[in-house]
Formats: C-alpha cells, structure tokens, sequence
C-alpha cells in the first residue's frame, strides 16, 4: 500500500468509522478516492487529518472535512440507482465519493475556477458518470431533475425551494440551514405522494451559499 493510502485507511477508522459512520458502502467509498489530489500540492501532507483546507487561490472556500463529508453522505442514503445533484462542487471532493456510490452526479458550482479545477480530477480518476458545471445552485439545474437525492454542501438561510421542486418522490435532500456561521445538517423527505417532511440533525459551519435563494454577498 502506498503511504497516502495507509493514512487514508487511518482516516476511514479513527476519524469517521470511531465517530459513529457505520455505513459501509460510504466507508469503502472514503477509502477509496484519494483526496490529497483534492488539494494543493504543499497541503497534502494534511489531506487525511480532519480538518478543512482552503481551496482556490483567491476564495475562502474550503473542502469539508472527512467527517462531515462521511456523515451527510450517509445521511443521505445515495444507492447505486440514484440521480443526485450536489450544490457547491468546491474541490470536487464530496463529487467523487457521490459519484462512487450513485448512477449519476451533477454537481453546480458558482466559482468558475474551482468548477475548471474540478473537472480534470475526475477523469483523472474514472469517474464517468459526473456532469460539473458553472452556475448558481440555488435555483437547481431543471435539465435533469428530478433528482433522487440533493446535496448541498454550503450553509443556507433556508433550504431553497427550486430544489425541493427538482426533488423526485421518495426522494431525499440534505442542507446545512441556520445563520451564516453556523448551521444544523437538515435532512427533508418527499413521499410519494409529495409530502415534505423535515427532520434537523447535528451542528456543522459551512461557507455560505450565495445566490437568488441564498445569501447577498453583503448579507450578514
Ligand atoms: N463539497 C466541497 C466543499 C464546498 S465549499 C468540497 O468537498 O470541496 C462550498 C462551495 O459552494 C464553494 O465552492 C462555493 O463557491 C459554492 N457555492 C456557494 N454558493 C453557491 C451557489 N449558489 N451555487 C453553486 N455553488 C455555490
């Protein structure tokens, strides 16, 4: 094994199975992308420690830490039949492990740098099967909906309702809402027959999710 692999072994057990992700599925697809690639070149010593990076040279984006990363992946239940659409492409990162574990992924990204950046590292690693692209996931990406799952991987005032519109029945999506700080995972659930219903979960801070159903870049 490669020493970035043994550390990512080290990361799957101490920092996400100890901390409670049973799912094995999402363990194996966290022990398999590599996400030192997902990182600049003098950070990758510091890839599998359970921190966010900062990614993009001038944003104060970041890419999630493994954890977190782990947990709302296995919040989300993403089954290999599954169509998914990710808010917040960032590094890619959380990307790959979607598109490990589902049929397709399309993933949108405000910041065209780090959506440009994202794009190569997935061919780089096989994944076929993911659309990126440009532009703001508030609103959703109506081409392909409805979705079986939604990720959103930045902090809302609320969840937008473009995306709960784009939800398939049965589907379930997944969004850090509260203050722009700090946020609470909430994880909504459309039956079949299109009821929503809203269950909130554990503490995370996110960046904030801007855009028409998001946050003014003033906004405070
Ligand atoms: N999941 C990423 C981390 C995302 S950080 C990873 O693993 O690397 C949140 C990202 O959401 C940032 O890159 C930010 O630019 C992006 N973002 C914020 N508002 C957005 C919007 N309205 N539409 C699409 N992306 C948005």
């Amino acid at each position: 094994m490669s020493d970035y692999a043994v550390q990512r072994e080290r990361m799957v057990r101490d920092l996400i199975a100890a901390r409670g992700v049973k799912d094995e599925r999402v363990l194996n697809a966290m022990r398999k992308i590599p996400r030192h690639l997902f990182v600049k070149d003098h950070l990758r010593s510091q890839a599998y420690g359970d921190h966010a990076l900062p990614i993009g040279t001038n944003s104060r984006q970041t890419i999630s830490q493994p954890y977190v990363v782990a947990r709302m992946t296995e919040l989300l239940e993403v089954g290999p039949e599954h169509s998914v659409l990710e808010i917040g492409t960032g590094s890619g990162y959380q990307t790959a492990i979607l598109a490990a574990l589902a049929r397709r992924v399309y993933s949108l990204e405000l910041i065209a740098e780090l959506a440009q950046a994202a794009i190569p590292r997935m061919r780089q690693l096989g994944l076929e099967n993911v659309k990126i692209q440009v532009f703001d996931g508030t609103v959703g990406w109506s081409e392909w909906a409805p979705y079986d799952r939604i990720l959103v991987t930045a902090g809302a005032p609320k969840v937008p309702e473009p995306l709960l519109g784009q939800l398939a029945p049965g589907g379930a999506l997944l969004v850090p809402e509260g203050p722009r700080n700090l946020q609470r995972l909430v994880l909504y659930r459309k039956s079949p027959r299109g009821e929503i219903r809203r269950r909130e979960g554990e503490e995370v801070a996110f960046v904030p999710l801007l855009g028409r159903h998001g946050w003014k870049p003033e906004q405070r």
